[in-house]
């Protein structure tokens, strides 16, 4: 994760980049201010990272250009702190668009598939991909892995609204959800493998050999049982 402070000059001077919070504000509070594009222009991974660190003092609310002025201004009511510009750091507010991919020079590489946090691109491995359309943030997240070049920026003719930002929200936490089934699931044959060739050591006659070998395969184990923990913890 990325977080620079951008600094502030002019009449905004000396107002601004008050990290303090009015007490009682939650993350989730400041989550439900934000677009949802999940575009990472903050410097976050993500909507609701930003929002943890605004909630907790680390974070200014200049910092999401799809937002841009009128997210700050609701961010500013929210919390409490000082209404100002947009940190130029962050880059300029995007016009509203989605992307189309083309299907004569996509190769079926996956890697926008892998990058998109909302998932909104349909397709296999060696398939043509496809983005579904009413899905798509604009993030642009899916443009630099493509290693043909075929993503293409179409303008969007209306503004992105509450309604497309609880949808993106939803496909946002749904992907992080089976993200995080998908890593359990691969701890847990992880653990399956390693039990079995613990039992294989232990066939063994001891000596400095098994003994080196029992411990690797324990800490592997461990290690496993770790991530499965943390990663339903994750999901809570
Ligand atoms: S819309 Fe993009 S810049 Fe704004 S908070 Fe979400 S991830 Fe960050
Ligand atoms: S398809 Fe591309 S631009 Fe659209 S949401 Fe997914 S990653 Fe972002
Ligand atoms: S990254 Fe590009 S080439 Fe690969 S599947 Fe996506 S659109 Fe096709």
């Amino acid at each position: 994760m990325t977080h620079t402070s951008g600094s502030v000059s002019g009449d905004f001077a000396g107002l601004v980049r008050n990290f303090d919070i009015q007490p009682g504000v939650t993350a989730d509070a400041i989550d439900a201010v934000l677009p949802q594009t999940q575009c990472r222009r903050c410097g976050f991974d993500g909507c609701l990272p930003y929002a943890q660190a605004i909630a907790g003092g680390r974070a200014a609310i200049d910092r999401c250009p799809p937002g841009g002025p009128a997210v700050i201004a609701r961010l500013a009511a929210l919390t409490g702190r000082c209404e100002i510009p947009p940190d130029p750091s962050c880059g300029p507010q995007p016009t509203p668009h989605r992307v189309v991919i083309d299907e004569q020079h996509c190769i079926g590489c996956t890697k926008c598939i892998q990058a998109c946090p909302v998932d909104a691109i349909a397709g296999a491995v060696k398939f043509l991909h496809v983005v579904i359309g009413e899905a798509c943030t604009g993030c642009d997240l899916c443009l630099p892995p493509c290693p043909v070049d075929c993503i293409e920026i179409r303008p969007v003719e209306r503004q992105w609204t509450d309604t497309d930002a609880i949808a993106a929200r939803r496909r946002f936490h749904a992907r992080e959800q089976r993200l995080a089934i998908e890593r359990t699931r691969q701890q847990e044959r992880l653990q399956t493998l390693a039990q079995a060739k613990l039992q294989a050591i232990d066939s063994e006659p001891e000596d400095e050999s098994t003994r080196r070998r029992r411990a690797i395969v324990q800490a592997a184990i461990i290690r496993a049982r770790e991530r499965v923990r943390t990663n339903a913890e994750g999901r809570r």
